[in-house]
């Protein structure tokens, strides 16, 4: 095995690139990319492996903690981005579907549609990439503010109590959903959101995903059980509201049936945006993920979402560079191209959300019965991962289920 796919080879790397570089913060660079989640992290090193100086700031001492996420990728996107095999933990090819009382349908495909990685691997992976390309990164680095002035981004930050002033010509912000940032730069805010919560639990004997519906996950809920580690599984919802308390609910119900053990680790819950933004850029400043809600509003997938918008930033920074233009007129281009890319697929799956949010537990069970008609669940089988919500649509059609709202497009 190459030693620089080896997790223990990403972690050290990274702590000794923090160690050397520390002593010596730059005050200036040509892009400073705040957030080394999987969209920060994958624009820097596109930046750096074109020449540009990118420094990469994050809040946090070890890459990818705390951790939130079930790290499920779509074949797309491991291939897309050519990650290394020893992150995948699982492959998915078929998962069970649970209607509100429980009954089971499977779904099943040939082929690996989806892997399961270790999240933290992943972002320790990425973010050693961009090191090797010759991102400068800098762990423990709170940024407390970012500005536009004297036509370079401001960027204050600091590390204990610490302050640094840090000028670049473009900054980027890749600081998830939530962050203060977003609100101060006067990018565009969500106020409709999901919030997902996930443990790591104790489980033999489950091999398969499992899905589950109904109002007891709360208004709109699905919850999850991933197969991960040796006799490990992750069990976690995402839903509108009192996440924590239907995240106990569905943890005992489990337990009660003899399916999990003992928790072994509590996730924080976080929020993913539900909705498209209509700004992401600013005058020498760009958003990038989930901020800026390139995540799936059906499932809160947002990683493949996050580093496609992060390879179409790069690209719009090193032409803004060349041109030496930095207005967000020069920047629009990447807002209009990741539009194009997601904005349909965003809508489509904001409208579904909305729809499958107002589906009493009967009309859910009764379409979980008639997805075993012939064509319904083919068709939700031949739904790719990351491009669902036509075929989705297309099921609800077929079941003729469909609202008006969905043929307004
Ligand atoms: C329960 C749950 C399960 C999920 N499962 C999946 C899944 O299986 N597959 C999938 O594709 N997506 C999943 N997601 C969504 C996925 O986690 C996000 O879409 C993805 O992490 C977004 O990447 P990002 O780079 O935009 O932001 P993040 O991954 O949130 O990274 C942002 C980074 O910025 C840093 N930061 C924040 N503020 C500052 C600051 N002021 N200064 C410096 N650094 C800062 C943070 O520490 C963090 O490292 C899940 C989400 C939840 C809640």
């Amino acid at each position: 095995m190459d030693c620089c796919l080896n997790p223990r080879f990403i972690l050290y790397s990274i702590k000794a690139d923090v160690r050397r570089r520390m002593m010596d913060i730059p005050v200036s660079s040509d892009v400073v990319v705040i957030g080394a989640g999987p969209a920060g992290a994958r624009t820097a090193e596109r930046l750096a492996s074109m020449g540009y100086q990118a420094l990469l700031l994050e809040r946090e001492k070890v890459i990818g903690e705390p951790v939130h996420c079930t790290g499920v990728v779509s074949t797309e996107c491991f291939e897309r981005y050519e990650l290394p095999e020893e992150l995948i933990l699982r492959k998915i090819n078929s998962f069970v579907l649970r209607s509100p009382s429980g009954r089971a349908v499977q779904i099943k495909r040939k082929q690996t549609q989806a892997y399961v990685l270790d999240r933290v691997e992943l972002d320790q992976e990425l973010v050693n990439r961009a090191v090797r390309s010759g991102v400068s990164l800098y762990t423990e680095m709170d940024v407390r503010d970012v500005s536009w002035e004297d036509g370079k981004a401001q960027i204050s930050c600091k590390i204990g109590s610490k302050e640094y002033q840090i000028q670049s010509k473009i900054a980027v912000v890749a600081t998830g959903y939530g962050s203060p940032l977003s609100r101060k730069l006067g990018l565009s805010q969500f106020d409709s959101y999901v919030s997902g919560s996930q443990a790591i639990v104790d489980a033999k004997g489950i091999d398969e995903v499992e899905v589950f519906t109904g109002s007891s996950l709360g208004k709109g809920g699905f919850g999850w059980i991933v197969p991960w580690r040796e006799n490990k599984a992750l069990v976690g919802l995402l839903t509108r509201e009192h996440t924590v308390s239907y995240m106990h609910a569905l943890i005992n119900k489990l337990q009660d049936q003899g399916r999990i053990g003992s928790i072994l680790k509590t996730y924080r819950t976080r929020a993913i945006p539900v909705g498209i933004p209509r700004k992401s850029v600013i005058d020498g400043i760009l958003a990038v993920g989930d901020i800026v809600s390139q995540a799936k509003p059906t499932s809160g997938g947002g990683i493949h979402y996050g580093m496609m918008a992060a390879d179409l930033a790069s690209t719009t920074i090193s032409d803004a560079l060349i041109q030496g233009d930095f207005s967000a007129q020069a920047l629009m281009p990447y807002q209009e191209q990741w539009h194009a890319v997601l904005e349909h697929e965003l809508n489509q799956g904001v409208k579904l959300r909305e729809l499958i949010e107002q589906l009493p537990d009967i009309v859910i069970e009764q379409l979980h019965r008639l997805l075993s008609i012939p064509g319904a669940k083919r068709l939700l089988s031949s739904s790719t991962f990351d491009w669902h919500s036509s075929s989705l649509t297309q099921v609800l059609e077929k079941l003729q289920f469909r609202r008006r709202n969905f043929s307004n497009d």
